[in-house]
Parts: structure tokens; sequence; C-alpha cells
């Protein structure tokens, strides 16, 4: 005798049993897009775990942090292109050695300056899009700790700071770890 699904007597159990519960679903009652089959039913109580509307938020700091970081490494890349250009245009002076250390210095401090905050940004902001779907748990933790890096360059220290606290305190909540670890996106409660 093939199984019937727990809510649909009538179907056979052709999505399987569900990850968390073990009820037979069919293929309807299966929450697409996940790693193991859960039902819809559990995807709704997950859903409505006390921490779990706080990753909509988390999503749109990350993507906003992110995107003041990446402008942020911009700027500091086309600041120190222009200082080179400027540094290169002064009339090299011979009797002076700095004369030829200055450029290199300002140069490397501008990359590691730009790439410090871009780095992060992206993944920030990439982390910010994933958790929107409710994906990537280990993404948002890099993404957090990766902001911290941004302290180094003096523009983002305390947002990034303040971010990282809040997301350290969101990813490690069961619920909001329950809940990432389907990989399925947010259910629509519509209609
Ligand atoms: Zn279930
Ligand atoms: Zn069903």
């Amino acid at each position: 005798m093939v199984a019937k699904c727990g809510t649909h007597p009538d179907r056979d159990a052709d999505g399987g049993t569900c990850a968390r519960c073990g009820t037979f679903v069919c293929a309807e009652c299966v929450a697409p897009g996940g790693a193991a089959p859960v039902c819809t039913s559990c995807l709704a109580h997950l859903d409505r775990g006390p921490h779990v509307r706080h990753l909509r938020i988390l999503a749109i700091l990350f993507m906003v942090h992110g995107g003041l970081l990446l402008a942020a490494g911009v700027s500091y890349l086309l600041f120190g292109g222009l200082m080179l250009d400027e540094l290169a245009r002064m009339p090299a002076d011979p009797g002076s050695p700095e004369s030829e250390v200055l450029p290199e210095l300002v140069g490397v401090f501008a990359a590691a300056m730009g790439l410090g905050q871009l780095a992060p940004g992206v993944v920030q902001a990439f982390a910010g899009w994933q958790l929107f779907r409710y994906r990537g748990l280990g993404l948002a933790w890099a993404a957090a700790i990766g902001g911290l890096f941004a302290v180094l360059g003096c523009y983002c220290a305390p947002t990034a700071l303040l971010l990282g606290g809040y997301a350290a305190y969101v990813l490690s909540r069961p619920d909001v770890r329950a809940r990432l670890a389907l990989g399925v996106p947010p259910a629509s409660h519509g209609a």
C-alpha cells in the first residue's frame, strides 16, 4: 500500500516525508526550494518564530550598510587615484628622497582602505539579498564579522559595530537558525 498525504488523504505521498515532523506529504504540500522536504504547516510554524521577522530588518540593514561600504571603498580608491595623479604632476625634487616614497605610500594606503571597505561591502550586500529569501546563515555571519574589518577604515566604525552586534543576536536565535536551515524562501501568506 502506498502512503497517503497527511493533508490530502486521497493523494499519494509522492513528496516524501517532512524532514521536521515526519508527516507524509504530497508534492503540493512540500515547501518549494528546500534542501530537504518540509511540509507547508511546518514552514508556517517556523515562519512564526519570535525572531524570524528580524530577518527582514537585518536584510535591509545589510544591504544599506553594504552599499555605504561600497561607496566608501570606491571613494577611497578614487581619492587615492587623484592623489597619485596630483603627485605625479608635481615637479620632482632630486634632493629629497621622500618624494620617491610618498606616492607609493599614498597608493598602498588608499588601496588598503578602499578594498578594506569594498570587500565587506560586497559580502554584506549579497548576504542581505540572500536573507530576504531566508537563506545564507553562514554568509550572514561572514557579513557581520567582515563588517568589523571596516572599523579599520574610520568611516563606518560605529555602524559596523552596532550592525555586527544586532546580526549576532538575530543569527544566534534558535528559531532563526531553524528557519534559515530550511533554505526555503518565505511562504506567501496572501490569498
Ligand atoms: Zn512537517
Ligand atoms: Zn498534500
